[in-house]
């Protein structure tokens, strides 16, 4: 119905949290889904656990951050399956760290991944959509893709960049039956988000079940967001009900940004 069964699937950063649950929900679609991360036994065990449920999925080894392995990532997935017809861009690295204490590396690191690791992407998964003339980009950007945060200038700079790249991205591949769009998260129930949490009370001596109350009150909604509900949004922007949407860029933050 949804126009999904046997698309091929590629998941950056799909061994954890939100890519683990985008490829899930994909799997239940009955699409072929790859995941790709850098730690691989984190990965295959994320894969074995998701083929037990039934999904056809395969894990591949790749740093995004490196041209000539997304290269070979692609020839890879090509001789296994075929062309990559949906590209999820969703590897991201976030420090929290004021400007003035930030170092080069992070703020290189950051760039590298969350920006230059989607391009990469995009420059080697496009063309073949092209030629086939259909494909879907979702980029999974953040609510700092719209606003800024203290203490994340350099994450909130890439997800501002990646938020640049699916707009004009959406307009130069508007006519090959591609669309891009992202998807921009609050704060997400997932590992990651309890890891700040957990720095951010050894920082200011407070609990982490307390900072995790301050990130759900920063939401209208008073709740964070479960990586389920970014994997179905992003089944649904895949879809062939979604073919005229392109270049948008969707908060799921229970209200709390509205641009
Ligand atoms: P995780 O830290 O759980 O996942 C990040 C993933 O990216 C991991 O699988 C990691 O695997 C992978 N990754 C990092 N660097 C690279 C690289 N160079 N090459 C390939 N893979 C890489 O984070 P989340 O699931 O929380 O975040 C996923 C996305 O959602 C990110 O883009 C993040 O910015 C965004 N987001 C998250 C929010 C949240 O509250 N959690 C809110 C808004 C947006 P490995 O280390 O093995 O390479």
């Amino acid at each position: 119905m949804d126009g999904l069964a046997d698309k091929i699937v590629l998941v950056t950063g799909g061994n954890s949290g939100i890519g683990a649950a985008i490829a899930g929900e994909f799997a239940k679609r009955r699409c072929r889904v790859v995941i790709t991360a850098r730690n691989a036994t984190k990965l295959r065990t994320a894969a074995d656990k998701m083929a037990q449920d039934g999904a056809l999925i395969r894990s591949l080894v790749c740093d995004i951050t490196r041209r000539e392995r997304v290269r070979r990532l692609r020839d890879s997935i090509q001789e296994l399956w075929g062309d990559v017809q949906i590209l999820i861009n969703n590897a991201g690295v976030a420090r929290a760290v004021s400007f003035a204490d930030m170092s080069d590396e992070t703020w290189d690191q950051t760039l590298d991944t969350n920006l230059t690791g989607a391009y990469n992407c995009c420059k080697a998964f496009l063309p073949p959509m092209a030629v086939a003339n259909w494909g879907r980009i979702i980029n999974i950007a953040s609510t700092a893709a719209k606003v800024g945060y203290s203490h994340v200038s350099a994450y909130t700079a890439s997800k501002h960049g990646l938020l640049g790249l699916t707009r004009s991205l959406a307009l130069e591949a508007a006519r090959s039956g591609i669309t891009v769009n992202a998807i921009c998260p609050g704060y997400v129930d997932d590992e990651r988000t309890r890891e700040n949490a957990r720095l951010m009370a050894e920082k200011t001596g407070t609990s982490v079940e307390d900072i995790l109350r301050l990130f759900a009150a920063s939401a209208p909604q008073n709740r964070l967001i479960a990586a389920e509900e970014v994997a179905e949004l992003a089944c649904l922007i895949a879809s062939s009900a979604m073919s005229g949407m392109t270049g948008q860029a969707i908060n799921v933050d229970g209200g709390a940004v509205m641009i």
